[in-house]
């Protein structure tokens, strides 16, 4: 397995570092920082507006990026829409969409397991709208279904909008996105399916023509890419139909003193000056996730969980309590230790140079349903590598053997 780590700087600078928060933002490559300095130094320019050579290579360069998203998910180009992150994402469908077909009497549907920004909005909506707010809660292993259907009374003629995460950012849990999509729509063809891709894009082959959904919404800075740039792909008919999300420049058609006309799709939802840097970013670190191979990164992630499982069972037994399906299904792990705060194992373990999360990890009313306040969790991506589980397996015992023990 080729030592990915050197393609990422921040270990040049931090050579002991072992970074397991992937799932809170992942590393940057070299190409990376290298496409965003080339944008500063070279062509730094406002897209879209500019008669002059620098501000045309900006837009060539904006609109590149665009394209490639768009190939890396399988969607048409002007499907594709630049937002800050994966919370803007459903937010703009929340609020362009959902105000205006969302009504008293009407079901918005989530899992218990979504993060807090594919809850809270919906939540919200239901609150203002009166819609009633139903929340689909977890089988044994942790999943919503295994062959796709929710469980009954789930989905009605009266559900509008289904909101649910594709990869679980606490357990791991990889959602049958197509099977729910199709079961759902079987119940009631009108239901808006709305996913959260962010745990999912850096770590699997997402095509999301495939999976049926009428939107889909993810984060540059969780698939090597930059902070501040996010997607959300939806389908060009229901794009078309809504209102824009933020009013302004760049976003307008025609504008007289008794009204404005919008631009077409996906200008109508790209008001003002975008994030241009981060947008060529994100294009750079796609490029880079598909020289490695999505395929060989999901493996190399699912092997690394299961290593760390194990060796974690093996020192710790009874003592630690995993919360996710039994077979890892993404690299992502959560785990208490009996007598140990969450936030204590966090500070022991940065004392050895490792980054965990420790905390409910934007998922609050996941943590409650389990009757916990927080988990510890390790969320993995290519640069981890088999010979840091040895160090982080003996940190943890170390800590549990320091504090949890003597409980
Ligand atoms: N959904 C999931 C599943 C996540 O893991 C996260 C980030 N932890 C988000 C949404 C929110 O992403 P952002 O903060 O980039 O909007």
């Amino acid at each position: 397995m080729k030592q990915f780590k050197n393609d990422f700087p921040i270990y040049k600078n931090n050579p002991a570092l072992i970074y397991l928060d992937s799932g809170a933002t992942s590393l940057k490559p070299q190409a990376v920082v290298d496409a965003m300095s080339a944008y500063y130094s070279e062509y730094s320019a406002n897209i879209k507006r500019g008669i002059y050579t620098i501000s045309e290579k900006a837009t060539e360069e904006y609109e590149k990026a665009r394209e490639t998203v768009a190939k890396f998910i399988g969607a048409d180009t002007n499907e594709v829409i630049f937002t800050r992150n994966t919370t803007e994402s459903i937010n703009l469908v929340m609020y362009s969409l959902g105000t205006n077909i969302v009504g008293k009497g009407d079901e918005v549907v989530v899992s218990i397991m979504e993060h807090h920004s594919n809850f809270v909005p919906w939540q919200q909506l239901c609150l203002n709208t009166g819609a009633s707010f139903k929340i689909i809660n977890l089988d044994s292993d942790y999943h919503l279904s295994k062959d796709g259907n929710l469980p009954a009374g789930t989905i009605t003629k009266r559900t509008k909008i289904l909101a649910l995460t594709h990869v679980s950012n606490v357990l791991g849990t990889v959602n049958h996105i197509k099977e729910i999509v199709a079961a759902a729509k079987k119940i009631n063809s009108a239901i808006i399916v709305v996913v959260d891709g962010a745990q999912a894009v850096p770590h699997m082959k997402v095509d999301v023509k495939e999976l049926g959904c009428d939107f889909y919404a993810f984060s540059g800075h969780k698939m090597l890419g930059p902070t501040g740039v996010g997607v959300l792909w939806g389908k060009k008919k229901l794009l078309e139909e809504m209102e824009p999300f933020l009013f302004g420049g760049e976003m307008i058609a025609e504008v007289r003193l008794d009204g404005t006309t919008f631009a077409d799709v996906p200008e109508k939802f790209e008001a003002g000056t975008p994030a241009i840097a981060e947008a060529i970013g994100l294009g750079a670190s796609i490029k880079y996730l598909e020289s490695v191979g999505l395929d060989t990164i999901h493996n190399h992630e699912l092997k690394l969980m299961k290593l760390y499982k194990e060796r974690l069972n093996k020192e710790l037994g009874d003592k630690i309590t995993f919360y996710g399906p039994k077979i890892p299904e993404a690299g992502l792990l959560s785990f208490t230790i009996e007598g140990l705060h969450p936030h204590d194992i966090a500070s022991l373990l940065n004392e050895d140079s490792i980054a965990v999360r420790a905390g409910h990890h934007c998922a609050m009313q996941l943590h409650t349903s389990l009757g916990l306040t927080g988990t510890t969790r390790i969320s993995l991506n290519i640069y981890n590598s088999e010979d840091e589980v040895d160090n982080v397996v003996e940190s943890i015992s170390l800590a549990y053997k320091k504090l949890g023990a003597s409980i």
